[in-house]
């Protein structure tokens, strides 16, 4: 029998997170963000729950060959473009459409040779600093693209630091407001924050966020990108990974025995711990505390000690029908206690991290499969 620790990808919640995300988009075109493998959950397995979306955006060049080998005809966007001259013929090939962030790749592109002129989305640089062109250098270099018989539509983006937290958006939609007026071409700004928290309304802010695009990632998976101010349900998001395990061992603790490697963990009256056949191999984070929360048997329960390579303990004192075999939930929904759902932020949130991280971390070792569910 294999190790009992497995991922389940569930469909039917994927669709119901994008349906949901779009509702506060009002329907405007939505890409759906499937970079780093789907978030973890398969590039394949996500696009079956996730063919409803406009467009796929991504960032490696052999991901989108994944998508399109699919059979997806829509739109499929490199979020940070291209990194040499030879991506530039896999984009025309394949149609992709690219971002532009840096005058580098406005040179490659004018070398580049193809008879299909490509749509680029230029990206400015609001105030987040990493990628795209100054307010200040957008319009040159929109006129540099739009001379370009390679280029044939030009989309106008822009990436948000602060959707999800206290200083908001305001100063970079200022920012690309004023340095795009009157640009012709469709717009993006929105990751899922802001599609969530600053697109909703009917007024001319949330439509200039909104805009022609918004590029959902994270809740599309089923994570509140602004845990732990609101939950994933506060949204009406479901959970779409669920990573699963049983108990493969019990002890009996006096006060006075410790757990695990370092001996981290002390107990201080009787007490019954249950091992589960999940470790930091499996990619379940290390730094997550004693204290972390665990469904046993559909019941929250709590670790103790430290996370190990393929094993943490759990304390199961006030469950006394657990034992070897029980279901053990380190996040998502439980497969034998319906309705018993452990949100991925909380786990995220006590390991010091967030869901992104805990998504993508999900250890190639770990069989995977998806439920339609
Ligand atoms: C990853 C990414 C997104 C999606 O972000 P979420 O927070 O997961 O919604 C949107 N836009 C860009 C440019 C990205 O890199």
């Amino acid at each position: 029998m294999p190790r009992p620790i497995s991922a389940t990808i569930h469909l039917d919640a994927l669709r119901h997170n994008l349906a949901t995300a779009s509702a506060r988009a009002q329907a405007h075109k939505r890409w759906a963000v499937v970079k780093a493998n789907a978030y973890g959950h398969g590039i394949e397995r996500a696009f079956e729950g996730l063919r409803a979306a406009d467009g796929f955006a991504l960032l490696d060049l052999a991901e989108a060959e994944r998508v399109r080998a699919l059979g997806w005809r829509g739109p499929i966007l490199l979020l940070e473009g291209c990194f040499e001259l030879r991506d530039l013929e896999l984009c025309s090939r394949l149609k992709l459409w690219h971002a532009v962030h840096c005058e580098e790749q406005i040179d490659m592109l004018a070398a580049h040779k193809t008879d299909a002129p490509h749509t680029v989305v230029l990206k400015m640089n609001s105030g987040m600093n990493r990628l795209g062109f100054k307010p200040q250098h957008y319009r040159a270099a929109y006129a540099r693209l739009d001379a370009l018989p390679q280029v044939e539509e030009i989309v106008l983006a822009t990436h948000f630091s602060d959707a999800d937290g206290p200083r908001g958006i305001a100063h970079q939609m200022a920012a690309f407001n004023a340095a795009t007026e009157g640009l012709s071409g469709e717009r993006s700004v929105a990751n899922s924050a802001g599609t969530l928290i600053w697109a909703a309304g009917d007024d001319a802010e949330s439509q200039a966020v909104r805009a022609d695009w918004v590029r959902i990632g994270i809740a599309l998976y089923g994570s509140a990108p602004d845990a732990p101010a609101h939950s994933a349900a506060d949204w009406g998001l479901k959970p779409t990974m669920s990573l699963r395990s049983r108990i493969i061992g019990t002890q009996d603790l006096q006060p006075g025995d410790t757990v695990g490697y370092g001996s981290s963990f002390t107990a201080t009256e009787p007490m019954r711990i249950g091992i589960v056949a999940c470790g930091y191999a499996d990619g379940y984070p290390r730094h997550c505390p004693t204290g972390t929360p665990v469904l046993i048997a559909g019941q929250r329960c709590k670790t103790v000690g430290r996370v190990s390579m393929d094993m943490l303990a759990v304390d199961i004192t006030q469950q006394p029908n657990s034992a070897i075999g029980s279901e053990a939930v380190l996040w998502g929904q439980s497969a034998e206690h319906p309705g018993a759902t452990l949100p991925i932020d909380e786990v995220a949130q006590s390991g010091g991290t967030i869901a992104y991280e805990l998504m993508c971390a999900l250890a190639a070792r770990v069989p995977t499969h998806a439920a339609a569910d």
